[in-house]
């Protein structure tokens, strides 16, 4: 509905980060007016140090703009919110707990019953290719394991806006694509937003439909370009 598409709009203007840190400050990211639509599947690319990390968790309220202002829909963020997922670039799972432990937190945290988390988690983990694992330690998996069963943690939680940070780059290729496709499919038949950081401008071209370029010093979006595809209606 309308309203729903309203409710996920988000729209910065005037955001800047700027870092201070012993030696001086960094401005990370300069003021920056961007309008992601309900329903965008958008990549961010961009050399080392331009600031997509900062951009990616501004939105996703893990951090607060220096200046500025960037509501989501009527409210502004302020926080984390399980209707933003947020897949980080290093795996930040609980190590008490297991892989399966970390994949239910999120919906046991909101009282969802065991029966009910427990198989959506099971769902979740067969998807990254982790079904015989929900029962190791963190620890005990792979990097590309746990980036997985990260991917799986944020996913259990149905977020109407997906924000992933090189969600794939640490994974072999045939886990990749099949994740790409999920993805994919997220945003064609759940319609979800979906905002990716890639180092891969394949990735960016032929996965979103919208890309976004940055540049360093300081930080900034220097192309903002839509992908049309040759059967796209005109
Ligand atoms: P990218 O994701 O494109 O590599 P980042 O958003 O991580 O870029 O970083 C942008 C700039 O901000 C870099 O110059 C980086 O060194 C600096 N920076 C990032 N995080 C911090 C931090 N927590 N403290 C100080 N400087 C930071
Ligand atoms: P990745 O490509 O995900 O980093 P690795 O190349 O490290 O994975 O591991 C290849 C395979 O070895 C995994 O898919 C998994 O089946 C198995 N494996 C890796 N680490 C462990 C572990 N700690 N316990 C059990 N099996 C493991």
């Amino acid at each position: 509905t309308a309203a729903l598409e309203l409710r996920d709009r988000v729209v910065l203007t005037g955001v800047s980060k700027t870092y201070d840190t012993p030696t001086g400050s960094t401005v990370a990211l300069s003021p920056t007016d961007l309008v992601i639509e309900p329903g965008a599947f958008v990549s961010i690319v961009g050399p080392s140090g331009c600031g997509k990390t900062t951009l990616l968790q501004l939105l996703g309220g893990f951090l607060t703009p220096s200046a500025g202002s960037l509501p989501v829909g009527p409210d502004p963020i302020d926080g984390p919110s399980p209707e933003r997922g947020v897949v980080f670039q290093a795996p930040t799972l609980y190590p008490w707990l297991t892989v399966r432990g970390n994949v239910e937190f999120g919906p046991k945290c909101r009282g969802v019953d065991r029966k009910t988390r427990r198989a959506a988690a099971e769902r979740m983990l067969d998807l990254v290719g982790l079904a015989d694992f929900g029962g190791k330690r963190p620890y005990e998996l792979s990097g590309g394991m746990q980036q997985r069963a990260q991917i799986a943690r944020v996913l259990v939680n149905d977020p109407r806006i997906i924000l992933m940070d090189e969600p794939f780059g640490a994974l072999d290729q045939l886990t990749r694509e099949r994740l790409q496709v999920e993805l994919l499919r997220l945003w064609r038949e759940a319609g979800k937003t979906i905002v990716f950081v890639t180092h891969s401008v394949e990735e960016a071209v032929f996965l979103s439909t919208r890309v976004l370029v940055m540049s360093a010093r300081p930080g900034r979006i220097i192309v903002d370009r839509d992908i049309v595809l040759p059967n796209d209606d005109p």
